[in-house]
């Protein structure tokens, strides 16, 4: 990855020249992003409320700041060339168990719509993990929501989530969600091509492995030349938490330590590098810079 140094008023400046269009006028809609000579859309897909102790480790007085439950936004992106129509992640969808749990998601379908994103336009959509948040938009109901779509996804995330007799070996709380995501895979596994966690996409698409979230878990580098935007999915679920110490675990995390080991390693690479950050679950419009602040770092928005 090329290595860039950017100061104040190059930073100032891109920042400016980063979030160029915004769709329509309500709080969600797709914002468009420059990445070098490419293009971005950021998508939302509504959020989440969840209990603020699953941000295991954190202070009190952090937590108070949050609230309770912490209200926790999802993004998802999108790329267009002339031939292809990626999408980064795929939303929450509206399968029963996410429209019981998390009334206030999937928005997503409405997003694409406003950027003129028809479904059977996608032609890519490349998956961070495999968590419902981030596959359940790929079925909708027993249909494939995408029917045109090649879905990239990490042999080990796939594998892990399908292993035969997980639903049943499963510890008790996570047997609705592997049943979700295991539903969803039987919809989605004819259009599934699986890699090894790193891989180019062409078009300046490519994967580089982030694990400990889940096993298989993935960041996508988008190359667009003089600039590159890095998205991530849950290595960060909270501006507000994961920056300011990367240390700080999150009860969804399959591996905490290699998690927080993936975390520091992709922040510190983001800030030295001064690349562009996208994060499925930091506030709209989603993409922003990182700088370091103190023994740990901070987001700030485009
Ligand atoms: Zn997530």
């Amino acid at each position: 990855m090329t290595r860039q140094i950017i100061n104040r008023r190059q930073f100032v400046g891109s920042a400016l020249a980063g979030t160029v269009a915004v769709l329509a006028s309500r709080a969600n809609a797709a914002t468009g992003v420059a990445v070098g000579h490419k293009q971005v859309l950021a998508l939302s897909d509504g959020h989440f409320n969840m209990p603020v102790d699953m941000f295991l480790g954190t202070p009190e007085s952090l937590r108070a700041k949050l609230g309770n439950p912490a209200q926790i936004a999802a993004n998802t992106y999108a790329y267009r060339t002339e031939e292809r129509t990626f999408l980064f992640d795929a939303g929450a969808g509206r399968s029963d168990f996410i429209t019981k749990a998390f009334p206030t998601a999937s928005k997503l379908p409405e997003d694409l719509q406003l950027a003129g994103i028809a479904s059977e336009d996608v032609t890519d959509i490349v998956i961070t993990h495999m968590h419902p948040d981030h596959v359940g938009g790929l079925a909708a109901g027993n249909r494939i929501a995408f029917p045109n779509a090649r879905i990239h996804i990490a042999a080990s995330e796939w594998n892990f989530w399908n292993a035969q007799g997980f639903d049943t070996a499963a510890p008790d709380a996570m047997r609705p969600m592997v049943a979700a995501v295991q539903e969803i895979s039987r919809v989605v596994e004819h259009n599934v091509v699986l890699h090894n966690g790193s891989a180019d996409f062409g078009d300046g698409v490519n994967v580089i492995p982030a694990p400990g979230h889940t096993p298989g878990h993935t960041a996508v580098v988008l190359d667009g030349g003089r600039e590159q935007l890095v998205l991530v999915g849950d290595l960060t679920v909270h501006e507000d938490v994961h920056f300011a110490n990367p240390a700080y675990g999150w009860a969804l995390d399959i591996d905490g330590d290699q998690a927080v080991k993936s975390r520091k390693t992709l922040l510190d690479m983001i800030s030295t590098d001064g690349l562009i950050m996208g994060a499925a679950h930091v506030s709209r419009p989603g993409v922003g810079r990182v700088e370091r602040n103190g023994s740990g770092f901070r987001f700030l928005p485009l």
